[in-house]
């Protein structure tokens, strides 16, 4: 059989070793215990669901929609796709779990997304989001919530001081079409600078040229209308609302009146805690309310507002991933040493040790791999240990060793759980 290009992993998918594995799980892990703190319980929804779920909501002229999704039709013919992000499907579970009851409610979620983009650093093709949706709450005050419990996630990681939180308004209903109109009579005599893309967005949704990563589209996009300029009094009202909020909490956060978040369900506010620290990829948490998503969908008419971040982008920015809890090493030698490790093994283990007993290998051997897995103490078991119902305990950063009866090195041992 010829090599199968089939083992390399799918270009833009990363397997998660143990050290990755733990970075990752020492981000989502803060997360929820800090967004617990503020009354968010965690759900999963399917990492697939109908492809509807996606195009209504993430608008047909989205990024995701038009380039990004990971569709296919399965073997009974339904259209299915593996979720881009997650709030489209906390929204659809919303209504199909029949929730409208309860609000309001909030939600924590984690798990990976799919986006055929093109794969560089800090932007793959399955990736990881964590995120919160609070749903039911149209006042400011809950927009000032879930921006504080990100504040809080990325002070708890230690990288809050690495990011700015930057912040906009996308207005209400009203001031976005009369925005939409201002930008359409703007970008309709540029036409020609922009890009392929531009100019489709143009007749579909003109706010998403001013999301454009193309350098030409930008320099015209620089020259745009700005929204703050076509927001209604009510939205300027709920927009100050919410930046008092921060303020009263402390807040900082950079106003900025080109932030456009890719998706169409958004209104009011918009925010992306950004970092330089990163290159290219530069936002790390990003989000906004959301009021027509649930009743574009389908459901009652229900504000919403979350945010979403990303686990890899998280842990790059964290740095080095928390060690690996050290193990303890048995180290039998002889075969009635080593008949006695594997029960001393599970009684250890029992009394709550993380333990490591290699099945083979002389004296020698064994330590090198006490060493190589930086075990906080080796339990050393001859026969001459054995006759006397002990074992030899060392401790590997002093070096320092004693003899302790069998029965008590639970107890001893109590020191290196
Ligand atoms: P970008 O502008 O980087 O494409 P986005 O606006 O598409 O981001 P969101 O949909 O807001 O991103 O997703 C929230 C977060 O998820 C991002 O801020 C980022 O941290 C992370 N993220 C999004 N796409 C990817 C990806 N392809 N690979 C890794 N992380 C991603
Ligand atoms: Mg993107």
């Amino acid at each position: 059989m010829t090599k199968m290009a089939s083992l390399q992993p799918i270009r833009g998918t990363h397997d998660l070793l143990p050290d990755e594995m733990r970075a990752h799980r020492h981000v989502v892990g803060t997360a929820r215990r800090i967004v617990e703190l503020y009354g968010y319980e965690e759900i999963a929804t399917p990492i697939f669901e109908f492809s509807q779920v996606f195009q209504r909501t993430l608008g047909e002229a989205s990024d995701i929609v038009t380039k990004e999704m990971y569709s296919f039709a399965d073997k009974g013919g339904d259209l299915i796709t593996l979720r881009p992000e997650n709030t489209a499907g906390v929204a659809r579970c919303f209504i199909s779990e029949g929730l409208a009851q309860q609000v309001p409610v909030r939600f924590f979620y984690a798990g990976p997304m799919f986006r055929h983009e093109r794969p560089q650093k800090g932007r793959q093709r399955q990736f990881h989001q964590i995120g919160v949706e609070l749903i039911g709450l149209a006042q400011p005050e809950a927009d000032v919530e879930v921006i504080a419990a990100g504040v809080r996630v990325l002070d708890a990681l230690g990288v809050l001081g690495k990011t700015v939180l930057e912040i906009n308004t996308l207005g209400d209903h009203e001031s976005r079409e009369s925005y939409r109109q201002a930008l359409v009579a703007y970008f309709g005599e540029h036409t020609a600078g922009l890009s392929e893309d531009s100019r489709t967005r143009l007749s579909r949704n003109p706010l998403r040229i001013l999301d454009s990563k193309d350098e030409g589209d930008r320099r015209i996009v620089a020259d745009a209308p700005l929204f703050a300029d076509y927001l209604n009094p009510a939205s300027v009202a709920f927009f100050d609302r919410v930046t008092a909020g921060l303020e009263t909490l402390g807040i900082a956060f950079a106003p900025n009146p080109r932030l456009v978040r890719g998706l169409d369900y958004y209104s009011h506010t918009a925010f992306e805690f950004t970092t330089t620290a990163l290159g290219a990829q530069g936002t790390v948490l990003a989000g906004g309310r959301y009021d027509g998503l649930i009743k574009m969908m389908g459901g009652s008419d229900t504000p919403g507002v979350g945010w979403a971040a990303g686990v890899e982008r998280l842990a790059m920015l964290c740095g080095t991933a928390p060690a690996a809890r050290r193990p303890v090493a048995l180290v039998p030698v002889g075969a009635a040493a080593e008949a006695e490790a594997v029960k001393l093994a599970e009684r250890l283990r029992a009394s709550g040790l993380r333990v490591d007993l290699a099945y083979s290998g002389n004296l020698g051997r064994r330590m090198k791999r006490a060493n190589r897995i930086a075990a906080s103490a080796s339990i050393l078991i001859g026969d001459d240990e054995l006759s006397r119902g002990a074992a030899t305990v060392r401790n590997m950063d002093s070096g320092t060793q004693e003899e302790v009866a069998l029965p008590s090195l639970e107890e001893f041992l109590a020191q290196y759980r």
